[in-house]
């Protein structure tokens, strides 16, 4: 279902003309014996087949040019390469999507959303409010959650829990550098880490840390969280994946704020109790847009929506929050592949 949106969203973003590139992406592993990183490679390839996708087991002596500049092939054992994958500059895209929204007749306001009720009958149109910090009423037929890591902020508004818990993620970006090319995204499934050519500056991330838990209260508007000092060892670790004349001190630091969930998937559909009330969260980029064309036809033709992403699937009887917490907090580091092997 994952892989359904996915597809979606990369058509809807090439199409939009800006911010996305099929750079494709590799995944690398460095181990070799029978419960392997190399057979988990093989494993994601042959799923990628099965689902569809163009894929293929390279040669590790034969990886692309723009990654060989960075990763040490020396310790690469197998590679699977997925020539359709993309990347976005998401201010890029984003700027171009809302561009062709507008010319449609779209128009776009902005301001702190401090409440929402629900007032007249089902079906009236305006019937959902949302109030701003700066003394605003708008009124809507629909009104779409889409918070990102404030959602457990909102859906309060609305007197909805959400089992969304965001967990802090380090990546860090290099100083210009000369002989990078733009090239694929590069995983280490093994290892919980990435890596990518961003213009002149190469970036690295892991999610290879005992998950860092972020309150609501402590997020803020706008600046993002502070570093931590317990990232660096979990960046220069990742490091030991790149040749070491790749390895860098990182120029920029930044403690990046996930979206989790009990299960990992998004919450999309209806808000539980409140007619003309829909939730779009923890999404990812990577499935955004095809999330959104899926809820357009449900709000707009009634068109079924995938009964794994309701966003009451967590009844009573899937535990107390903190049991939610706690399962979502354990899938973190799984993020690009979990340890079955
Ligand atoms: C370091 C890092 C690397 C990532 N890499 C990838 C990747 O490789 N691929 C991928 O697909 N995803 C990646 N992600 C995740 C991706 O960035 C997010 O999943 C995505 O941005 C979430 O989009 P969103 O629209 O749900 O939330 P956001 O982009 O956070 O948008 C939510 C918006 O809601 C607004 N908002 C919240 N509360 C209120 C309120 N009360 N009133 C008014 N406005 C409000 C916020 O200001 C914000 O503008 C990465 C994230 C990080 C941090």
């Amino acid at each position: 279902m994952l892989t359904d949106l996915a597809r979606a969203s990369v058509a809807l973003y090439d199409g939009a003309g800006a911010g996305f590139q099929r750079l494709g992406g590799l995944e690398l592993a460095s181990t070799a014996s029978t419960a392997s990183g190399a057979r988990e490679v093989q494993r994601r390839v042959e799923a990628a087949h099965e689902a569809g996708l163009q894929a293929q087991l390279l040669d590790p002596d034969a990886l692309p040019a723009e990654v060989t500049g960075f990763v040490d092939a020396s310790s690469v054992v197998a590679a699977g390469h997925f020539p359709e994958d993309g990347v976005t500059s998401p201010k890029v895209l984003t700027a171009a999507l809302a561009e062709r929204a507008r010319a449609r007749g779209a128009h776009f306001t902005s301001g702190k959303v401090v409440g929402i009720d629900v007032a007249g009958p089902a079906g009236a149109s305006e019937r959902v409010r949302v109030h701003t910090r700066d003394g605003r009423t708008l009124s809507a037929l629909t009104v779409v959650l889409a918070g990102g890591v404030w959602g457990p902020h909102l859906a309060a508004l609305t007197g909805l829990d959400l089992p969304l818990f965001p967990v802090a993620h380090p990546y860090t970006y290099s100083a210009p550098k000369t002989g990078l090319t733009s090239g694929p995204f590069v995983r280490w499934p093994e290892h919980h880490a990435y890596a990518r050519v961003h213009g002149e500056r190469l970036g690295i991330g892991s999610y290879d840390h005992v998950p860092v838990p972020v309150e609501q209260a402590d997020l803020t508007e706008g600046a993002g969280l502070a570093w931590r000092g317990d990232f660096d060892g979990v960046v220069d670790a990742a490091q030991r994946l790149l040749l070491p004349g790749a390895r860098f001190t990182p120029q920029e630091r930044v403690n990046g704020v996930f979206a989790m969930t009990p299960d990992n998937l998004p919450f999309l559909g209806p808000h539980p109790q409140l007619e003309g009330v829909w939730v779009a969260q923890a999404l990812w980029v990577t499935h955004a847009a095809g999330a959104a064309e899926r809820l357009v036809a449900a709000v707009l033709e009634d068109a079924p929506l995938p009964a794994d992403l309701a966003v009451d699937r967590f009844g009573s009887a899937s535990g107390s929050v903190e049991d939610l917490r706690r399962a979502a907090l354990r899938l973190y580091r799984d993020i690009y592949a979990n340890d079955r092997t």
